[in-house]
């Protein structure tokens, strides 16, 4: 059975229910362990993401979860989920760090794929754990903001771009000097915390642009982001200017940039020319 987009949309609604209450509260940062994907699993991330297993337990289906703190977890049939190559990418706190502080920006991260690589997600949802603000696609049928359609701006670099700049800690001058012809051209930058939510941003037209050398940074943040960004008529590239698509896994990690149609040309001549 095939994860229609409301089942999604429930998923994520029932984590927004149980979590935002936890967030900001002194519990919600309780240490347990080392997740999957690097980072310490709190509390919070814990609550999270066992709404979602128990949701798709409850579901009788037969997919592949790839999730943050767990890792890879076949629900139902492992068989026939390999054979029909069914995921589930999750995260199921993106931005936790600034949930446990108490900072408004985070969300949850679901993208559901048929197939193997980043091209074959179809259906993508990123819930705002603050606004209770849904964002949603469907492949080839647009990005949406709740009941309405979203698309990204047309702003160009001469108009008032504002660019999320997501830097590695180690190096971050030698960063920032590499970049500084980049950083001068835009008009804000902002450093929010929560990836999937900034492209959902770019998405409806708040923001331009997002760059991220971490190369840290995970599949599971982006999977559900990048298909909303791309049916809002967006781009998710590498940092040589090519079109990501990515292994469907737990361990696939890359540093990305994102932006509307507009910059594109600009960032990939700016950035390919940098020695990053
Ligand atoms: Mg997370």
């Amino acid at each position: 059975m095939e994860l229609s987009i409301d089942t999604l949309k429930k998923i994520a609604l029932r984590v927004y229910k149980e979590v935002h209450p936890l967030i900001g509260v002194k519990k919600a940062a309780q240490k347990s362990k080392l997740g999957a994907g690097g980072d310490m699993t709190m509390y919070i991330d814990t609550v999270a993401e066992n709404i979602i297993i128990e949701s798709l337990k409850r579901l009788n289906t037969d997919i592949l979860l790839i999730s943050e703190e767990i890792g890879e977890k076949y629900i139902g049939d492992r068989d026939k989920a390999n054979k029909n190559k069914k995921m589930l990418i999750v995260d199921p706190l993106d931005g936790s760090n600034n949930a446990v502080r108490g900072i408004p920006y985070s969300s949850v991260s679901l993208a559901y794929a048929e197939g193997t690589h980043m091209k074959d997600i179809i259906k993508a949802v990123v819930i705002d754990l603050n606004t209770k603000d849904i964002y949603w696609a469907v492949k080839g049928e647009g990005a949406f903001l709740n009941n309405n359609k979203i698309s990204v701006s047309e702003f160009d670099i001469t108009q008032k771009c504002f660019f999320e700049l997501n830097l590695p800690m180690k190096n971050l001058f030698k960063y920032i000097k590499e970049l500084s012809p980049l950083i001068k051209r835009f008009y804000r930058v902002r450093i929010l915390g929560s990836s999937a939510l900034t492209l959902c941003h770019i998405a409806k037209g708040s923001m331009e642009a997002f760059i991220n050398l971490r190369r840290s940074n995970r599949l599971v943040d982006v999977a559900a982001g990048y298909l909303i960004l791309k049916e809002a008529g967006g781009k998710l590239l590498s940092l040589n200017g090519i079109n990501i698509d990515r292994e469907l896994s737990i361990n696939t990690k890359f540093p990305f940039m994102a932006c509307n149609a507009k910059l594109e040309p600009i960032l990939k001549e700016m950035l390919t020319s940098e020695r990053i």
